[in-house]
């Protein structure tokens, strides 16, 4: 009832891998809680998911991989964040950089980045500044000129998966423009101990110093641009989706089998209510992302297109369904023990991701009121 949203069918060939991955995620869900317990990367699940052929399928084509749809890429993220929203995370970034640095060196080192996807090496994207927020894509740091590149100093904060990564996608402002990087870490990039969050604990999204890190000449990509692969954007609401799921699936287990004066909580009719409301607006932004998958898909781009709608909305339902969960959960729900509470952990990530919320909102909103952008 509750997963009951899938309308578009996925191209041939992709059932087997969405198959495959979901009988990994089964296994993963088994052990979400103990890695989000221990705040531990699932490396086991990242080395399980590259053998199952994910980190081949999501490079496009034109670099070599086997070209998944956006609606294929949808569903993989949205199975694996049901399971465990961390190794989700960690997996969308892992591929979002690795297959931004094989399009954006294209000529120059695209096929050398390809390789290292394909071959199981393990990327991360170390774009957000303390100073930039939200507008991760904007750097504030400045790139000096030096021998074979340029020299970047500077913080790079919330970077998932970045202590066992072989790469990184960075940026930078190079003569006034940002310009992309893939950085192998060296003794230049160093961890600042601050990291600890509240929810997705298992990515370990930790804050990375660059001091005087050379960005290579031979690794310097273009900008992103339409055509490329988004598969961060793309894959975003899927998070926040399978973090929803998950937690309509633990508030239905729990007012089903939690009795009060002798009855089930799910025979309560406030209960029935919220849960009609909450399930409905779900269904409700899985079809929104479902559609958002098949434009992409089609190269259908509309006015700040419908992928940052999908996470807008998905971001919000999260949130909505895992708060409702916790007035479900009473007591019990409550208690560290139970999923309900690290669904509503995991839940408010989404909203910080960039593009956040707000941030998405400003630009919907200004549109459809027609009020221009600020220079
Ligand atoms: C779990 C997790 C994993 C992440 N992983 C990565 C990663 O792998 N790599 C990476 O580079 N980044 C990553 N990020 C960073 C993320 O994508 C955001 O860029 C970052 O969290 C936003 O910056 P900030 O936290 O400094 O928030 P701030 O920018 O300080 O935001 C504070 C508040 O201001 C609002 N705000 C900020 N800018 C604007 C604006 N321009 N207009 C209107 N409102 C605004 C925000 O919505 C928020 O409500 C991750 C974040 C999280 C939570």
């Amino acid at each position: 009832m509750t997963n009951a949203h899938f309308i578009v069918p996925v191209r041939d060939g992709e059932r087997e891998l969405l198959d495959r991955v979901a009988d990994l995620a089964t296994g993963f869900a088994a052990v979400a809680a103990d890695y989000d317990e221990r705040a531990e990367l699932a490396v086991e699940h990242l080395d399980a998911l590259h053998e199952a052929g994910a980190d081949d399928a999501v490079l496009p084509e034109s670099s070599g991989g086997a070209g998944l749809s956006y609606l294929g890429l949808g569903r993989l993220v949205r199975i694996l964040a049901r399971a465990d929203p961390s190794t989700a995370t960690i997996w969308t970034m892992h591929a979002g950089a690795g297959v931004a640095l094989a399009e954006f060196t294209g000529e120059s080192s695209g096929s050398f980045f390809a390789d290292e996807l394909r071959a199981g090496k393990r990327f991360a994207n170390a774009l957000s500044e303390p100073a930039s927020g939200n507008r991760f894509l904007q750097p504030q740091h400045v790139a000096e000129p030096t021998a074979g590149g340029w020299l970047l100093s500077g913080a790079k904060r919330f970077v998932s998966g970045s202590e066992i990564a072989d790469y990184l996608l960075v940026n930078a402002l190079v003569a006034g423009e940002p310009a992309f990087f893939g950085v192998v870490p060296d003794e230049t990039v160093s961890i600042v101990p601050i990291w600890d969050t509240l929810g997705l604990r298992a990515t370990r999204s930790q804050l990375l110093a660059f001091d005087d890190t050379v960005l290579r000449a031979e690794y310097r990509g273009r900008a992103p641009r339409p055509g490329d692969f988004a598969v961060i954007p793309a894959g975003l609401p899927a998070i926040s989706l399978g973090i929803a799921d998950a937690a309509l699936d633990a508030l239905v287990e729990h007012a089903r089998t939690r009795e009060i004066l002798g009855k089930p909580l799910a025979h309560q009719q406030w209960v029935q209510y919220e849960v009609a409301d909450a399930q409905t607006r779900l269904a409700a932004a899985h079809a929104l992302y479902e559609q958002a998958l098949w434009q992409a898909d089609h190269g259908i781009a509309l006015f700040f297109d419908n992928l940052s709608r999908a996470k807008y909305l998905a971001n919000k339902v999260a949130v909505d369904v895992a708060q409702l969960g916790v007035r479900v959960g009473g007591g019990s729900g409550y208690l560290k023990r139970s999923p309900i509470q690290r669904h509503l952990r995991d839940a408010q990530a989404g909203q910080l991701m960039a593009y956040s919320t707000e941030v998405i909102a400003g630009v919907i909103g200004r549109g459809v009121l027609g009020v221009p952008d600020e220079a």
